[in-house]
């Protein structure tokens, strides 16, 4: 091109890759607003808070423009899986509290008062390594403290908080501000485990609340400390567990946790669109992608679609999911590459340029994350966050 010089190429600094994830930020603060009026609804009285979970990049949504709508709609509590992710979100602008969820190692702590962050203690070891960065900061911590119920990963075991809770509590340093557990199968309406959580967890709150009461960690204004358990399962499924806060995160994101459903109208936040890049014939007996997977049996016509597993779309698609264009379904052909997926678009009039629907609707139909994860035999949560870093994310209605 005449004229090209380094530096000065407009039409490249312009461009968006074809697929991209278009996330309806007004969706997700409708969908946080139900949460907020179905507490409100169900318990006017006391209605629980919530706390809006954005880790691993907010569902894949992108966290620091899905905190700050959140915050905008009236988070005031976002939760997040480590220090990092705190992080970005304070670079992001987010000033609500946060939360983080996962352990923390023994070093770099100082994330947590550099960004304001409140950590959950889980570990004796947790409690030490804290305790001696608040003492290097001179500082007092508000930390929550999370009793593993049952589920067999991160928090105290329920069955013997007498022993290891008291010297956690014997810092004047760290300030119990909030008590919680997770449930392991609270989407499992056949599983006994969800009920011998609650039970747990009723005891373990006043078996702390016994050993916490006096001690050093009480919060100077005598403030009990508050509860939480429920994700977005126990949300739907039992407002018992709600407590005083709830814990949702997919359901923030407009999907509901399989095999559930609720009345409450969720909205989708993200659509992932792509666009045809080629059209190509195949005679009968030829195949496509490699390892030659896909045998046309007749006259064919393939879709080329610039979207492979490099952006998160799994290979078991092949052969089991389907994209939407021209508002029709089109089978997913062959091995879904590095790159691109080819899909069969015979009988159709599929052009270079037309639109492609991964997730979401085009015409009367629809491709939701349910629907795409059930059928590559995952779960809704790896589907959106598995959408990859090199999709641009594009926003709307903030
Ligand atoms: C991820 C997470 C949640 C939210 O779970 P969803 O099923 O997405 O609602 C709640 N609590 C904890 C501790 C979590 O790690």
């Amino acid at each position: 091109m005449a004229g090209w010089q380094e530096g000065n190429h407009p039409a490249i600094a312009v461009s968006v890759r074809p697929t991209t994830a278009r996330i309806d930020l007004r969706a997700l603060q409708t969908n946080y607003r139900h949460i907020v009026e179905s507490l409100a609804q169900e318990q006017p009285a006391h209605p629980p808070g919530v706390i809006a979970v954005v880790k691993a990049n907010g569902y894949g949504h992108g966290a620091g423009q899905v905190g700050r709508a959140l915050e905008d709609a009236g988070a005031d509590l976002l939760a997040c899986a480590d220090i990092e992710e705190g992080a970005a979100l304070r670079a992001a602008g987010v000033r609500a509290a946060i939360l983080v969820f996962g352990a923390l190692g023994v070093s770099d702590l100082d994330g947590l008062f550099d960004c304001r962050l409140t950590p959950t203690i889980s570990t004796p070891g947790a409690a030490r390594a804290v305790q001696a960065v608040a003492d290097r900061y001179r500082q007092r911590l508000r930390y929550h403290l999370k009793i593993d119920t049952g589920m067999n990963r991160l928090g105290f075991r329920f069955d013997n908080l007498h022993r290891t809770l008291p010297e956690v509590f014997s810092s004047g340093k760290l300030q119990l501000e909030a008590v919680y557990t997770h449930f392991a199968t609270a989407e499992d309406p056949g599983s006994a485990l969800f009920a011998r959580q609650q039970d747990r967890f009723a005891r373990a709150l006043s078996q702390v609340e016994e050993l916490h009461r006096g001690s050093a960690s009480a919060l100077p204004d005598g403030t009990r400390p508050y509860r939480h358990a429920a994700n977005s399962a126990a949300f739907l499924r039992d407002s018992r567990v709600w407590f005083d806060r709830v814990r949702p995160g997919l359901l923030l994101y407009g999907v509901v946790p399989p095999p559930l459903h609720t009345t409450i109208e969720f909205e989708p936040v993200m659509t992932l669109v792509s666009k045809v890049v080629a059209v190509k014939g195949l005679r009968p007996g030829e195949v496509t992608g490699y390892g030659a997977r896909y045998t046309a049996a007749a006259a064919t016509t393939i879709a080329v679609v610039p979207a492979g597993y490099a952006d998160g779309l799994d290979v078991r698609l092949s052969a089991r999911g389907s994209v939407l264009i021209r508002g029709r379904r089109a089978p997913i052909v062959g091995s879904v590459c590095m790159d691109m997926l080819m899909a069969d678009v015979t009988g159709l009039e599929v052009s270079p340029g037309d639109e492609v629907v991964l997730i979401g609707s085009q015409g009367d139909d629809r491709i939701d994350v349910r629907e795409m994860a059930a059928s590559i035999g995952t779960i809704p949560w790896e589907v959106v966050c598995r959408v990859g870093s090199r999709i641009e994310r594009v926003y709307s209605g903030r």
